[in-house]
């Protein structure tokens, strides 16, 4: 009978699910807007389902993981730093240094050649340098997240945002923006102040390259833009982006099934 695997990332913003066949290719995927303590998870399972054509009960074994993971029953465990350093290892089996930059907090992993997780920092205190930081601005913008990236490739002089907590922040674009700074400008300064805050946390750790980014923010090619140019390095991104702890997650179960 043929194998699937399913993972689970139930995230604080965002519910992911990642489908692999035995082979560990992937076959469905989801990502729902919506995490923990909402139908976010039950709706990204059934949607990578039906996206995969497959019946739950064709599942052979789930893993999940994220914030809420311990929230989903029948499935093993897996924390997120193993999840993410799993998905990013079989991205890029080059990796070295992962950083996942997510909706409620920013982690960086250091993997060692075989992809052993050897070391981690995570930001999990501030929503600055967090999705969150950019969720909001975009709405005191009156954009949506997708949006800024575009924006920021439009940007002649970003605008430098002094204040480092999200609430002064806010305020500063916000009179920034009422002093007549261009949209565009400000979008790249805002994205300058996230990067600012990873490569901070990057260096703390210690880079070492390759660099892959994961997580729903490294969808936003302008924070990926001023990441490369805060560290001096070229930033990859996992075409996974949004769903690599899902797909992290995925592979802890097809490891698992034998035990
Ligand atoms: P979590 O696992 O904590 O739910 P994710 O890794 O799913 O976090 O990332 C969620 C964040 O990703 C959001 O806060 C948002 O800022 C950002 N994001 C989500 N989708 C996009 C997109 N299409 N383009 C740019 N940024 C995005």
């Amino acid at each position: 009978m043929a194998e699937y695997y399913l993972g689970l990332d139930i995230g604080s913003t965002a519910s992911k699910c990642v489908i692999l066949d035995g082979g560990g290719a992937v076959v469905g995927s989801a990502v729902v807007p919506a995490g923990v303590g909402t139908s976010g998870p039950g709706r990204a399972r059934d949607a990578a389902l039906a996206a995969a054509g497959l019946a739950e009960e064709a599942v052979t074994r789930s893993a999940a993981t994220g914030y809420g993971r311990h929230t989903w029953p029948g499935a093993d465990a897996v924390s997120e730093l193993s999840a993410h350093a799993l998905g990013a290892h079989a991205t890029f089996p080059e990796a070295r240094t992962v950083l996942d930059i997510g909706g409620q907090d920013a982690k960086v992993i250091r993997l060692g050649p075989t992809g052993r997780m050897e070391a981690f920092l995570m930001n999990d205190k501030c929503a600055a340098g967090t999705g969150r930081f950019l969720d909001v601005m975009a709405r005191a913008l009156e954009l949506r997240v997708e949006e800024l990236e575009a924006k920021d490739a439009e940007a002649v002089s970003p605008v430098s945002i002094s204040s480092t907590c999200t609430v002064f922040a806010e305020s500063e674009v916000i009179s920034q923006q009422a002093k007549g700074a261009p949209l565009p400008d400000l979008v790249a300064g805002i994205h300058a102040s996230v990067a600012a805050r990873a490569a901070s946390l990057v260096k703390r750790l210690g880079l070492t390259e390759p660099l892959v980014m994961t997580g729903g923010v490294a969808q936003n090619a302008g924070v990926v833009r001023a990441l490369e140019r805060e560290l001096g390095v070229a930033v990859r991104v996992s075409p996974l982006a949004q769903l690599n702890g899902a797909y992290g997650a995925a592979l802890y179960a097809m490891r698992n099934q034998d035990e």
